[in-house]
């Protein structure tokens, strides 16, 4: 009587730890799925996209999860966002030094004045023939000091004291 109680709640036992293994690799599973679709919903909008992923990790588990880290998209939606972002002010700072400030026409690197509305750009050293920009007060190829600057405005032409 004893012994067959004995078997009988083995055998619970098992049924126990069958059902408790059950639904932890239901759980997880499942989790995985969410995982990865969470994932991929921050990589692509495509529904498609997100329907074969889920199909994918829902038939082989954890292979097609690996396959998934594989092949899907390096950057999230918001990586790229930021990359874009980064690109365009990136862009729009070259193309605004390559805008003349008088008409917005594209000028080039070399230009000294705007071809349509004859702006000047650059100014040339007198010492080395280099292009300046504008500001600068001093030729930064041949660190002559630029005429009209402040910096070449000492008292070097002041002239002498006659009594
Ligand atoms: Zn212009
Ligand atoms: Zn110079």
């Amino acid at each position: 009587m004893l012994d067959i109680f004995g078997i009988a709640s083995l055998g619970n036992f098992f049924t126990y730890l069958t059902a408790f293994f059950g639904a932890f690799l239901a759980a997880l599973w499942l989790s995985l799925i969410f995982w990865t679709l969470r994932d991929i919903r921050s990589r692509s909008h495509d529904k498609f996209v997100h329907i074969l992923t889920v199909i994918l990790v829902a038939i082989l588990n954890l292979p097609g999860l690996i396959i998934y880290l594989i092949i899907r998209p390096s950057l999230t939606l918001t990586e790229e966002y930021q990359l874009t972002l980064e690109e365009e002010a990136l862009l729009s700072q070259v193309e605004e030094r390559l805008l003349c400030p008088g008409c917005g026409s594209h000028t080039e690197n070399n230009w000294q004045v705007c071809a349509h509305c004859h702006t000047r750009l650059r100014k040339v050293c007198l010492q080395c023939d280099q292009l300046l920009q504008l500001p600068w007060q001093i030729c930064p190829h041949c660190a002559t000091p630029v005429p009209g600057s402040s910096t070449e405005a000492e008292p070097a032409d002041t002239p002498p004291i006659t009594g």
